[in-house]
């Protein structure tokens, strides 16, 4: 705009271009006034000696200016105030303006009419004689001081020294105007070149122009001018960061361009523009629901913006692929005939009828029903290798569904089930999501084994992330921390195992339906044996080509079943078979002979010496030891209890890895037998001078639980009155003070093992008769079960009658030694 820098040459050498040596100022009147046509000007400030175009299309603007041309070419220059108003009126003017010179003027064609004019003085309005047709004025001319102290000089200075630095950076000022302004003596016309470069408002402006002391007008200049470079300073930092990473983008893609280059000669393609593709079609062929889409394009953006060898690369590729593999709409069609159903499970297990039937319902109501019905949550409790998981394997071939498993034992982290955040290193999806992934629909039949064993730690609790995964009223909104996307698990059809339900948090054991697994007779066993396990080794093995002949007695399946396995399940069992299968497979590859019939007595051939003998096999009837039975984890088991007396001073000695239950189940015991020594016969003076020590055996096994009452008191009384135990009566009942027998759990895998232990009697509380429905009838038939109220009814059936005569030389020795001895027990003189 300003024109001055470029006639620089011509402002140096004298007052301005040639053109305007020519023009005198306007002339003083008597009063030192002077009297001019006024132009106003929008947002422009003109100051003293500068030159600038003007350029005027209103009808005022052109009169005053025609009438400065007729007369000595004078024009008094006025800064709006503001620049809205079209047609100004004196009161919208400035006072303090400037007094030009009017040098060459271009009328255009369009009627607008530019001329050159050359800043003269500062001159204030003192009134106006004219406002139409065009504004007139008179002014006062105003004169500044024009001494220069060595202050100033060195304000000069730096003000020169920021401008050069201004113009380095400003690159709309031209070098010249730096030149000139080293060469300005003066500070005032210092402060108005300056001024006139720089970016600031109409109002800064205006504020130079009415300074009328030029040190003080410099000075507010340097700060202003200070201002600008701060601005200009930033506005250059700014760009060189922008430049620089346009920089670096070009650069990259460069590199890329070569490499594609180089790519295209070794005849390899664009690696990564082909991968790139090929995921972007993998996204379209997903079929992913709109949230993914959206996720997964927006990705593949951030992917596309990356150097190929950044870290993130792998990161998003990863998250990508998962998206992209993981279904979100695939699914098999369930089948839903019953009667093939049936077949398929009753093909592939024997027994469970609980199991197979609620399935079989299942499958019913949603034929009638089929969209109304939400799989059912099932829990599979029982002792391992009862049939559980490959049950649930069946179901899934039965509906035709993908089966997959998971096994949460040992779980401790939240994170497992729900995955982790992709912001952490090595981010992953969580089991849940990694499984469908696997399975590739969305309604495959869902194997969550061990329920019961899931820990929790300081990571979270998993339990509670399971909880989301088995709630249908919110899994189909279930959200992994990696996926980040809500995914419908609502089709899923889950099934957990559990070996039994105690450590289950009550809440999830809730939203599940329990179905129960119980241990195999030995007649369930030998069935299974004959119509899948064996058959099924001998495919295994190949035998059922090679020696299709091949036979295992009924002896030798009930000896395999006694005495080289002890379960609940089969799983041993079919372990055992799968041995003798692999030795006749040997002989049967080496051309050897083999037996075609295996009988009982040719097991230890194949599988060395028995490993479990019967567990009361050989055992005597004793004073002080119980045969109680207990609930495992293994279903049910024999669960011996000593009690051994010492001479001491009543004190109680427990041992065996006694749970806090059990233990106060021991003093339970001991006070009820205290509190009867009476009717017992025992002299209360015993128990003060004997120590008691309660053994259970396999002590380095966890017991827990009240059910061992019953047998805890038996051992004891039988200790204190010398009666001896029947070993063949299996007991299980919680014991009150009063000696009331109170009912237990697990009752059906108790009786269970105690037929397989070879008892003849088990006592039960009365008030468990109602469970003994759920036993096989094989296991009762060959079982005497006594129902008790009382301690009293189970003494009958347990203890051996009082010994007539108490052998008193042996009490003596036991005394004397203190030598622990249950026999010794046997001396207390009954009273
Ligand atoms: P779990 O999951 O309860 O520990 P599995 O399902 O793994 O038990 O069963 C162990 C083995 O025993 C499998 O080979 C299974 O086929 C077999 N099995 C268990 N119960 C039966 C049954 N009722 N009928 C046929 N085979 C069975």
């Amino acid at each position: 705009m300003y024109g001055a820098y470029d006639d620089a040459g011509e402002i140096m050498g004298g007052m301005g271009p040639l053109e305007f040596n020519d023009i005198q100022d306007a002339t003083l009147d008597d009063d030192g006034l002077i009297e001019c046509p006024v132009v106003a000007l929008v947002d422009v400030v003109l100051y003293p000696r500068l030159v600038m175009p003007l350029f005027m299309s209103s009808k005022k603007a052109l009169a005053s200016l025609d009438a400065a041309l007729e007369r000595e070419n004078s024009l008094i220059c006025v800064a709006q105030r503001h620049s809205e108003s079209a047609i100004p009126r004196p009161e919208d003017l400035y006072t303090v303006a400037s007094e030009v010179a009017v040098g060459r003027t271009l009328r255009m064609p369009d009627g607008t009419t530019s001329a050159l004019v050359q800043g003269r003085r500062r001159v204030e309005i003192v009134e106006f004689t004219q406002v139409n047709p065009y504004l007139r004025a008179r002014a006062r001319p105003i004169y500044e001081p024009s001494s220069i102290s060595a202050e100033t000089q060195a304000l000069m200075n730096a003000v020169l020294e920021l401008f050069e630095r201004c113009v380095q950076l400003n690159r709309s000022l031209p070098e010249s105007a730096y030149i000139f302004a080293i060469n300005i003596q003066e500070p005032g016309w210092l402060a108005d070149l300056v001024a006139a470069t720089l970016s600031v408002s109409l109002e800064d402006r205006q504020e130079v122009l009415e300074m009328i002391d030029p040190v003080q007008r410099l000075h507010h200049v340097s700060i202003l001018l200070a201002k600008e470079l701060d601005r200009l300073e930033l506005e250059d930092e700014i760009h060189d960061r922008v430049q620089q990473a346009v920089d670096g983008s070009q650069r990259e893609m460069f590199l890329r361009e070569q490499m594609r280059v180089i790519q295209g000669e070794l005849g390899e393609g664009d690696v990564f523009q082909e991968e790139f593709s090929e995921l972007h079609r993998r996204i379209e062929e997903a079929k992913l629901p709109e949230e993914a889409h959206a996720r997964a394009m927006k990705e593949l953006g951030r992917l596309a913006a990356m150097p190929p060898m950044a870290p993130e690369v792998g990161i998003i590729r990863t998250y990508l692929d998962l998206l992209t593999d993981l279904p979100w709409t695939k699914e098999t069609e369930d089948n839903l005939d019953i009667t093939h159903a049936a077949e398929v499970l009753e093909s592939n297990h024997f027994g469970l009828p609980k199991a197979k039937e609620r399935i079989l319902e299942h499958i019913a109501v949603r034929r009638l029903a089929p969209d109304r019905m939400k799989s059912p949550i099932l829990c599979f409790v029982g002792p391992p290798g009862t049939g559980k998981t490959s049950l649930g394997q069946s179901i899934a071939q039965a509906l035709n569904r993908e089966f997959m498993r998971v096994s949460l034992g040992g779980v401790r982290d939240e994170a497992e089930i729900r995955g982790h955040r992709r912001t952490y290193i090595g981010a992953l999806p969580g089991r849940i999501i990694q499984t469908l992934r696997r399975a590739g629909t969305i309604n495959p039949l869902f194997m969550l084994d061990e329920i019961d064993k899931l820990g929790h730690d300081f990571r979270g609790d998993p339990a509670a992330a399971l909880l989301e995964v088995l709630d249908p009223e919110q899994n189909f909104t279930f959200t992994d921390h990696y996926l980040d996307l809500p995914y419908d698990l609502s089709k899923v059809f889950f099934i957990t195992t559990a070996n039994y339900l105690d450590p289950v948090p009550p809440a999830l054991e809730d939203r599940m339906e329990v179905i129960e697994f119980p241990g195999y007779t030995e007649e369930d066993k030998l069935e299974i044996a004959r119509r899948f396990l064996i058959p099924r080794q001998m495919e295994a093995h190949g035998l059922d080509e090679h020696a299709p002949d091949l036979r295992l007695t009924e002896g030798a399946l009930k000896v395999m079943i006694r005495s080289y396995t002890y379960e609940a399940g089969v799983r041993n069992l079919e372990r055992e078979i799968a041995n003798v299968c692999r030795k006749i497979a040997r002989r049967v590859a080496e051309g050897k002979r083999f037996a075609k019939s295996i009988s009982a007595t040719m097991l230890d051939r194949y599988l060395g010496p028995p490993r479990y003998t019967e567990p009361l096999a050989g055992e005597v009837d004793e004073v002080g030891v119980a045969t109680g039975v207990a609930w495992t984890q293994a279903g049910g088991d024999v669960m011996p209890v000593e009690v051994t007396l010492m001479s001491g001073k009543g004190n109680l000695m427990l041992t065996g890895h006694l749970g806090d239950i059990m233990q106060e189940s021991a003093q339970a015991a001991l006070s009820y037998t205290r509190s009867q020594a009476r009717k017992l016969k025992i002299t209360v003076s015993a128990f003060d001078k004997k120590d008691i020590h309660l053994h259970v055996p396999e002590g380095a096994i966890p017991k827990e639980g009240p059910s061992a009452g019953v047998a805890l008191a038996i051992a004891l009384i039988s200790a204190f009155t010398g009666r001896k135990v029947h070993r063949d009566v299996a007991m299980t009942g919680e014991i009150t003070l009063r000696g009331r027998v109170l009912p237990v759990g697990g009752v059906k895998e108790k009786v269970l093992a105690a037929r397989r232990i070879g008892v003849s009697k088990v006592v039960l509380p009365k008030k468990n008769e109602k469970d003994l429905v759920d036993v096989p009838k094989r296991a009762l038939k060959d079982l005497d079960v006594v129902l008790v109220e009382s301690m009293e009814e189970v003494i009958k059936v347990a203890l051996h009658p009082v010994p007539r005569k108490p052998p008193a030389k042996k009490s003596a020795t036991a005394t004397k030694t203190s030598k622990p001895d249950s026999a010794s027990a046997a001396t207390t003189p009954p009273t």
